[in-house]
């Protein structure tokens, strides 16, 4: 399993732990595809990565990820998920990870599976 099209998102409260763990693991992430919602997609870009970003999620950017696994054309979602905030677009929040279960993608929300996602791509290769 390559999983070359990689979704990132992660909530106010996560960001800074998704922007350390993808610095960790920039070979992994360099050799990606990558698309994120638009704040997450940001800080991800000051890395130097190539980041195709969407809407904020508040704004609608996690139903445009949702939309491209419906579409076929994603492998993973790394979402790191706040599990003490209050999110206005919980319904969007819960449609993205509900396409992830129907369409069979690979789907971490939070760093210890994300980790493990990681590791286990690399002892495919
Ligand atoms: P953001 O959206 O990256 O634009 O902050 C993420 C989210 O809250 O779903």
């Amino acid at each position: 399993m390559k999983l070359q099209r990689v979704a990132l998102i992660a909530h106010d409260g996560k960001k800074n732990e998704l922007v350390d763990f993808v610095k960790r693991h920039m070979a992994w992430f360099s050799e990606r595809e990558l698309v994120g919602t638009g704040t997450t997609g940001g800080r991800i870009e000051e890395l130097g990565l190539k980041v195709e970003r969407f809407a904020s999620g508040p704004l609608g950017g996690d139903a445009q990820i949702a939309a491209r696994i419906t579409e076929g054309n994603l492998d993973a979602v790394i979402f790191f998920r706040d599990p003490m905030g209050k999110h206005p677009h919980e319904p969007d929040v819960n449609m993205l990870l509900r396409q992830c279960d129907v369409h069979n993608v690979a789907l971490a929300t939070n760093r210890a599976t994300a980790e493990l996602l990681v590791y286990a791509v690399n002892q495919d290769a």
